[in-house]
């Protein structure tokens, strides 16, 4: 047997003076301007830069998943088994994408369906791909929950993936990409959502991966420190061209382009801001959100699951407090319990009242006030509604008699992010426009 190493400069994929261009309109954007990469066989290849550069736009030309016509090639081949992907017939494209080329992404919760099981969602792709029956299937999807090193892997066979941890998400995500053994695995942003110790662990198991299965990977981060351990090369992508290319130890030793060395030093720095307000908005005394285990055909509670225990902070007006923790250590259950969506024991007080006993219906005129963003932006806009209704939305609520007024402030919104449906943002816009949906309310 070829060890991975020999060969690894046998190139799996060539990509060959690639453009991509937007239409909209009368408007042309050229979002990937004339670049070149080869990925070799076994090899893991990191395509780095920051939001907006391209990275995506590029991974997506591989499996001609961008939105034609609206997006076109004016010059390039992605050279694939001796083919050009991007003119090669439709039912070739179908199988290299169903078969050789699987891809992961940054929100594992996009692509997995709410409804079903992960042994049915990972046993469908089996049975349709390569044609096991039932049984089968489910034998094969355990052997893979059990290669994503998921914590009792039978147990979570008929886990819904609401039930799941992110970083067990994206762990089912990577089994379901690994399925049909692919030659390539495209991994885009794959652990972004997620916190650092988790994201280490996964990139660590995709390194393993790699190696075990002889696979090669296109891994595509912002972060050029996080690909360090697991890349072999890094191409640094910057307003849609390829500013340097290198192995992975040359990269780090010796950056040539000045934006490398940027990427390089982007760790964040400087002194905490100065706060001088001394009036408390919010405060928690003792908060306790316990969840009851129950087992039984009575359903007693047994014990609990100590999301949060006992925590007292309090929080001046204009300060930023940060929350800091591993996945699972309860940061998310802190701020349900604040905005008083789950049930929770001890003193919460916002802006010196009282709000822990609070009805639904008293919580209500709270919600201007209190706003939330979420990790995932695409989860919580709506894919049916553009970005006029989205915004319009939470100026209605507050301003229902002007509608004048209304009108220009959502005019000058979509001035600033363009009029698309969120499916059409990148991570970076979404999450812009997640904060502004409660910037409206509390300007209008
Ligand atoms: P990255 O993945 O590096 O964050 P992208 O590849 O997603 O960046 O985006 C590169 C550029 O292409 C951005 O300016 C983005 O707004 C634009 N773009 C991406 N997808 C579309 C689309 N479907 N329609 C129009 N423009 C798009
Ligand atoms: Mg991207």
């Amino acid at each position: 047997m070829h060890s991975i190493q020999e060969n690894k400069t046998e190139p799996l994929l060539s990509i060959d003076d690639l453009s991509v261009e937007f239409i909209s309109g009368e408007n042309v954007q050229r979002a990937v301007k004339n670049i070149s990469f080869t990925i070799n066989k076994g090899e893991t290849l990191a395509l780095v830069g920051e939001s907006g550069s391209g990275k995506s736009v590029t991974a997506h030309s591989i499996l001609r998943l961008l939105p034609y016509p609206l997006a076109r090639h004016p010059s390039g081949k992605i050279i694939y088994q001796g083919k050009d992907l991007l003119s090669a017939a439709p039912e070739y494209l179908r199988k290299v994408r169903g078969d050789r080329i699987a891809m992961i992404f940054q929100e594992p919760m996009s692509s997995l369906n709410p409804l079903h099981t992960i042994e049915k969602q990972i046993n469908e792709i089996l049975m349709l791909h390569k044609g096991m029956n039932a049984k089968q299937a489910s034998a094969r999807t355990l052997e893979l929950l059990t290669l994503v090193e998921i914590k009792d892997p039978a147990q979570r066979m008929s886990s819904y993936p609401h039930e799941l941890s992110g970083g067990q998400r994206q762990r089912v995500m990577i089994a379901m990409a690994l399925a049909n053994e692919p030659e390539l695995l495209i991994a885009d942003e794959p652990t972004t959502a997620l916190d650092v110790t988790v994201q280490l662990t996964i990139l660590e198991l995709l390194k393993d991966l790699q190696e075990r299965l002889g696979m090669s990977i296109l891994l595509i981060s912002h972060d050029l420190n996080l690909v360090r351990r697991v890349a072999h090369r890094v191409c640094v992508m910057r307003d849609g061209e390829i500013v340097e290319q290198a192995s992975c130890p040359q990269i780090f030793k010796n950056p040539q382009h000045p934006y490398t060395q940027e990427l390089l030093g982007a760790e964040p720095s400087g002194t905490p801001v100065p706060h001088t307000a001394s009036d408390t908005l919010l405060e928690t005394q003792d908060l306790r959100v316990w969840f009851p285990i129950k087992k039984g055909i009575f359903q007693r509670t047994v014990d609990y699951v100590k999301a949060v225990d006992g925590i007292s902070f309090s929080l001046q007006r204009g300060q930023t407090l940060g929350v800091v923790g591993e996945s699972g250590s309860g940061k998310s259950t802190l701020g349900l319990a604040i905005l008083r969506l789950i049930h929770s024991k001890g003193g919460i007080f916002y802006a010196g009242q009282a709000i822990d006993g609070l009805s639904q219906k008293q919580v209500r005129p709270l919600r201007r006030d209190i706003q939330v963003v979420f990790q995932d932006p695409f989860g919580s806009l709506s894919p049916r509604m553009s970005v006029s209704d989205i915004i319009g939305e939470g100026l209605m609520l507050r301003n229902k008699s002007k509608p004048l007024l209304l009108h220009c402030m959502k005019l000058t919104l979509i001035q600033i992010l363009g009029t698309a449906i969120p499916m059409s943002f990148r991570g970076g816009n979404a999450s812009e426009l997640q904060l502004l949906a409660p910037w409206c309310l509390s300007r209008s």
